[in-house]
């Protein structure tokens, strides 16, 4: 291979690798050139000529939300809205079974299309504790199932030292599709996503909830503060139906793989989690 094309794929290769994208998710390359110049609407036909004069472009209109980056031949809709429509569709799902596939039928948030697959939960949707944590990483990508790999197991860990495995507890992710190279959720994807994991909530309708992380607090227990302040404390989580559902929030496993130090404050939360768990 001439050394400017070998130059030219490591370059490439470099800025997908700074950019966060760390897997190659499917066997054959697409061509997005080729997709996205599908999606591009054609502005005016050639046979028809415009009659307008040419005049200077003064825009008057407020700029439109970014439009969702759907496949090539699927209608975008604007990203705010889809915040709406997964209200409709979540509120419309009765049981656990529907939410899950109309999530994975759902086209609205960017995230679907660069994940591998939806991660809906795991354990046991009878348990009277569901703990929900942020985003999928690798692993739980490629398996579908949230808390896998080295966090899973701490997360197992954790249930263990209060006497609980994955039968006895409910777990999931309130985002449902694995960020690229695992960054932050944006605010928009957030919202996108909320009324999916809020019908979840609703549909297990556990004694207690945990949330593990800090944007798992603010998204589900409405926390204002950082996650240092408020972790340990109980507040609730206020349903759609008007429910009131008790909830703490805690540290994430991955977050404790990164800071073993404070596996301590964890194991306090831990212990008032048993003992809120045993009144219930
Ligand atoms: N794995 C998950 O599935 N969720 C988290 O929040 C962290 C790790």
């Amino acid at each position: 291979m001439p050394d400017r094309i070998e130059a030219d794929i490591e370059a490439l290769l470099r800025f997908y690798a700074d950019a966060g994208y760390s897997d190659a998710l499917d066997d054959e390359p697409h061509d997005r050139f080729a997709e996205s110049a599908k999606r591009v609407m054609p502005r005016q036909s050639a046979a028809e000529p415009s009659t307008q004069q040419a005049r200077p472009v003064v825009q008057t209109q407020p700029v439109a939300p970014p439009a969702i980056f759907a496949p090539a031949g699927q209608p975008t809709i604007p990203a705010e809205a889809q915040a709406a429509r997964a209200r409709e569709l979540a509120q419309a799902a009765s049981t656990l079974d529907e939410l899950r596939g109309v999530l994975d039928g759902f086209d609205g948030c960017n995230l679907k299309f660069t994940a591998k697959q939806t991660v809906f939960s795991d354990g046991n949707p009878q348990a009277p504790i569901m703990f929900i944590g942020e985003a999928p990483g690798r692993d739980e990508d490629m398996e579908g199932l949230p808390f896998l790999g080295r966090a899973g197991q701490l997360l197992d860990r954790m249930l263990a030292a209060i006497g609980l495995d994955r039968d006895q507890a409910y777990l999931a992710t309130f985002i449902p599709w694995r960020p690229p190279g695992n960054r932050d959720p944006s605010q928009l994807e957030i919202e996108i996503c909320r009324p999916f994991i809020e019908r979840q909530i609703e549909l297990v309708a556990p004694k207690i909830l945990v949330t593990l992380g800090n944007c798992s607090a603010r998204t589900i227990l409405h926390t204002k503060a950082n996650l240092m302040r408020t972790r340990g404390t109980w507040t609730v989580h206020p349903t759609a139906g008007g429910v009131e559902i008790p909830g703490m929030p805690t540290l994430n496993p991955e977050r404790l793989l990164q800071t073993p130090a404070h596996k301590k404050l964890a194991w306090r939360d831990l212990l008032e989690i048993k003992a809120r768990l045993k009144e219930a």
